[in-house]
C-alpha cells in the first residue's frame, strides 16, 4: 500500500516537472533577431546571382542589407566604376520594395595596406572617400544610406570620425575594433553561413535577446572555386536555410534601418563589452574557447555579457594549466634522460632543446602575435631546457662523463 503511494506522488511529481519545465522555458526564451549582410555589390558583382538573391528575400518578405561599394577598382579619384544604370536600378527597385536596405561598403574597395581600404589613411583621404562613396550612391539611386561598411572590416578612429562628419549612423564592421565618442551606432558582424545555425538555436535557448548578423558574399552561394569553404551554401541550402529560419518562434529578421528606428541597444557600450569577450589571446587554444562558450557568434546585450565573466577567468586559468602541463612533460622527459644517464641523448637534447626554441621565438615573434603552435612548443622545449638546467646538473654531467 504504501509503496503504491510512492509510485502515485513520484508520477505527480514527474508529471508537474513534465508540464512546468517548458512553460518555465517559455517565459524564459529570448527574443533573437537575424540581419541578413550581402556584401560587395558593385559594378563588378554578379547581377544574375544578386537577382536571384533579390527575389529569394522578397518572396519571403524578409529584409536583406546590402553593402554596395561606389566606385570599385578606384585607386585615383574617380577612376574606378560606379554602379551603371541596370545595378543602380536593379537596387533601387529592391529598395524600394522594401527588401533592401541598402549600406555604403568603402569607396573602392581596393586595398591601401594590409587587408585595409581605410585604416591608416589620412583623415583628408578617409573625409573623401566617405563622402564621395555617399554621393555617388545618392546619385545612382537616391537613397542616403545611415550604414558604413568599411572594406575587410577594418577601420581606425579618424574613420569613426569622418563618418560623423559625413552623417553616417551607423558602423557595421567585426566585433574588433575600436569605438569613438559620439551618437555612432555599432552593430558587427557576428558569424558566415557555417556557423549561423547554430548561432541562432544556441540565441534562442538563452535568457537575454540576442543579434545574430550573418555576413556572406555571391561566392557563398554561386561560386565554384569557395564550394569547400564552410560558409559555402549553394542556392538550395540557403533557400532551405531562409525557410528554417522563419520557421523558428522568437525569430525575427530585421535590416540595421529598423534597428536603428527602434529602440534597440547599439551603443558603444554594447560593442566594448561584445569586443571584450570575443577578444582572446591568439596563444588561447579554439578548443577551449569551444569548451567554455565564451565565442556565441552573436551580439550579446551587455548585461548578458557580464555573465560570461566566470567563463572567461575559467578559460585563462584552463590555458595557464595546458601550457604548465606541457612545461611539466618537457621537464620530465629532461630529467629521466638525464637520471637513466643517456649522456649522448641529454647532449643531443641540450643543444637540440636551445636551437629549436631559439628558432621557436623567431618564428613566434615574426608578426609578433604567439600562436598556439608555438605557445605548445616552446612550452615542451622550455620545459626541457628547464630539466636539464635544474640544480645538480653539474653533478650528473660528472657522473656522466
Ligand atoms: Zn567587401
Amino acid at each position: 500500500m504504501m509503496k503504491d503511494s510512492h509510485w502515485r506522488s513520484g508520477w505527480r511529481i514527474c508529471l508537474l516537472l513534465a508540464i512546468a519545465l517548458p512553460t518555465l522555458e517559455a517565459v524564459h526564451a529570448a527574443d533573437v533577431t537575424v540581419v541578413f549582410r550581402y556584401d560587395d555589390y558593385s559594378a563588378r558583382s554578379d547581377t544574375a546571382v544578386e537577382r536571384r538573391l533579390f527575389e529569394s528575400f522578397r518572396s519571403r518578405n524578409i529584409p536583406l542589407v546590402v553593402g554596395a561599394i561606389p566606385c570599385i577598382g578606384a585607386t585615383g579619384r574617380d577612376d574606378g566604376e560606379v554602379l551603371p544604370h541596370e545595378k543602380a536600378d536593379l537596387l533601387r527597385e529592391a529598395v524600394e520594395m522594401g527588401t533592401v536596405d541598402v549600406a555604403v561598403h568603402g569607396y573602392c574597395h581596393v586595398k591601401t595596406g594590409w587587408w585595409t581600404e581605410l585604416a591608416g589613411l589620412p583623415y583628408e583621404e578617409q573625409l573623401f572617400r566617405l563622402q564621395r562613396g555617399r554621393d555617388l550612391l545618392k546619385e545612382a539611386m537616391g537613397v542616403e544610406a545611415a550604414t558604413f561598411i568599411p572594406p575587410y572590416n577594418a577601420y581606425d578612429r579618424d574613420t569613426l570620425r569622418v563618418m560623423q562628419q559625413v552623417g553616417y549612423a551607423c558602423l557595421c564592421a567585426g566585433k574588433i575594433g575600436p569605438t569613438g565618442d559620439g551618437e555612432l551606432r555599432f552593430l558587427p558582424s557576428t558569424c558566415g553561413f557555417g556557423l549561423a545555425r547554430r548561432a541562432i538555436e544556441s540565441a534562442a535557448r538563452g535568457a537575454h535577446p540576442r543579434i545574430v548578423v550573418i555576413l556572406f558574399h555571391a561566392f557563398d552561394l554561386a561560386g565554384s572555386e569557395r564550394s569547400d569553404s564552410a560558409d559555402f551554401l549553394g542556392w538550395p541550402a540557403f533557400d532551405d536555410f531562409l525557410e528554417w529560419v522563419q520557421r523558428q518562434e522568437n525569430v525575427t529578421v530585421r535590416s540595421i534601418s529598423e534597428l536603428l528606428d527602434s529602440d534597440t541597444d547599439l551603443s558603444g557600450r554594447r560593442f566594448i563589452a561584445n569586443r571584450r569577450l570575443s577578444w582572446v589571446p591568439s596563444f588561447v587554444p579554439g578548443f577551449l574557447v569551444g569548451l567554455l562558450g565564451t565565442e556565441t557568434h552573436a551580439y550579446l546585450s551587455t548585461g548578458e555579457v557580464e555573465s560570461f565573466r566566470f567563463a572567461k577567468v575559467g578559460l585563462y586559468s584552463l590555458t595557464a594549466g595546458l601550457y604548465a602541463a606541457l612545461l611539466g612533460i618537457g621537464m620530465t622527459l629532461a630529467v629521466w634522460l638525464r637520471r637513466r644517464r643517456k649522456r649522448p641523448l641529454v647532449v643531443l637534447l641540450r643543444r637540440a632543446a636551445i636551437v629549436l626554441l631559439v628558432a621557436a621565438i623567431v618564428y613566434g615573434c615574426r608578426d609578433l602575435t604567439i600562436g598556439v603552435h608555438f605557445a605548445m612548443i616552446a612550452s615542451v622545449l622550455g620545459g626541457v631546457c628547464l630539466g636539464l638546467c635544474e640544480p645538480g646538473l653539474f653533478s650528473v654531467r660528472r657522473a656522466v662523463r
